[in-house]
């Protein structure tokens, strides 16, 4: 073989190997990409707007008007957001108390994928406010508790169903009914009721919504009172320890150290993650120390919208958002790293042969 012939092809194949390089790299979006470099869009006006929303139905506790009227408006956004929309219907009738009809509230985008991460959060409120001073036989605005984690599933709906085509998941957000209801301080909420109702009722039901063969819920992410003044989470110790850690880290990247602090209060609570949990699926419950910490309006007349704060609204929103598009954007397939390996390999080993070859001459 003569020289000249060596040396052309040589030419070629380096500059075929270059262009096997380039070409994989411009499938490499994701080994590249950090969080920091997704533009952030989640709204908190928009959020603090369906707290608002919610509280204009008036008490959204099962059985009255304002509870079918939230429940049809959750309906609308989703229709509006989400790819597919279900409603579980379902019913609570406690010893010798009247029948009520109550629903979970379900919607979906990115059907088409087989990983499901699953947003959850309660939309009834308390029917008594058995922590306050005053008329505690009377119903709660549940600003916090129950629409703050409402209002950021509807806005991050929005802005995950825009980014949906990036995604490599399926994302469902869920609004629970008939979670406040329980028994605290003497008072049922409804009488007899348990915690937790309609996340039990789903979770009795899950299968009815997807295919446990083809597809596998990836975790249960749950948001409770998160739209507080004074907004610091804790480490409840029925959540799923990684990923807690996984988001409180999302947190503090974007800056938000004390909302996601270092050493959380630990707390455990009987919430709707539990349910899921049981089931098998990784949950976290991302909620405050409601009972010795900062925000101390719960189960009162002011869980109100003077005691919501729309930057928390926007730390809970952008850290969720954030932690979606950095854990769930479409993963870069194995032969791209085997390319890059071997054409980087190449291309360092075709110099040193030559190199070589001179050197030996
Ligand atoms: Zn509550």
């Amino acid at each position: 073989m003569g020289n000249a012939y060596l040396k052309y092809h040589k030419t070629h194949l380096t500059l075929a190997l270059l262009f096997l390089f380039v070409f994989s790299l411009a499938f490499t979006q994701n080994p590249f990409v950090s969080a920091k470099s997704h533009s952030l869009i989640f709204n908190e006006s928009n959020a603090y707007n369906h707290i608002s929303s919610q509280l204009d139905f008036g008490f959204r506790v099962p059985g009255t008007t304002a509870h079918n009227n939230c429940a049809d408006w959750i309906v609308d956004q989703m229709q509006t957001y989400a790819d597919e929309v279900f409603v579980h219907d379902f019913s609570i009738q406690k010893e010798s108390q009247p029948n009520y009809y109550c629903q979970n509230i379900l919607g979906k985008i990115n059907t088409n994928k087989t990983k499901i991460v699953i947003l959850g959060a309660h939309w009834d409120s308390r029917n008594v406010a058995e922590k306050d001073t005053y008329n505690q036989s009377q119903p709660i605005p549940g600003a916090n508790d129950g629409g703050s984690g409402v209002a950021v599933l509807i806005e991050l709906s929005r802005v995950l169903s825009l980014y949906k085509d990036n995604l490599d998941c399926q994302i469902w957000f869920l609004f629970l009914d008939a979670e406040d209801q329980g028994y605290s301080l003497g008072m049922y909420g409804l009488e007899f009721w348990d915690w937790c109702e309609g996340s039990m009722k789903f979770v009795d039901d899950i299968e009815e919504f997807y295919d446990s063969k083809s597809e596998k819920i990836n975790s249960f992410i749950l948001l409770d009172m998160v739209g507080g003044t004074d907004l610091i989470f804790t480490r409840e110790t029925n959540s799923d320890l990684i990923l807690h850690n996984r988001i409180f880290r999302e947190g503090r990247k974007l800056g938000y150290s004390s909302a996601f602090p270092l050493n959380p209060t630990e707390i455990s609570v009987i919430d709707d993650h539990i349910a899921f949990k049981d089931y098998g699926i990784p949950a976290v419950d991302l909620i405050i120390d409601f009972m010795n910490g900062e925000w101390n309006y719960h189960h009162t007349h002011s869980d109100n919208l003077d005691n919501i704060d729309s930057e928390s609204l926007k730390i809970i929103g952008q850290t969720i958002e954030s932690y979606m598009k950095s854990h769930y954007t479409g993963s870069f397939p194995l032969w791209g790293y085997f390319i890059i390996i071997f054409s980087s390999g190449i291309l360092v080993i075709i110099p040193l042969v030559y190199l070589y070859k001179r050197i030996k001459k």
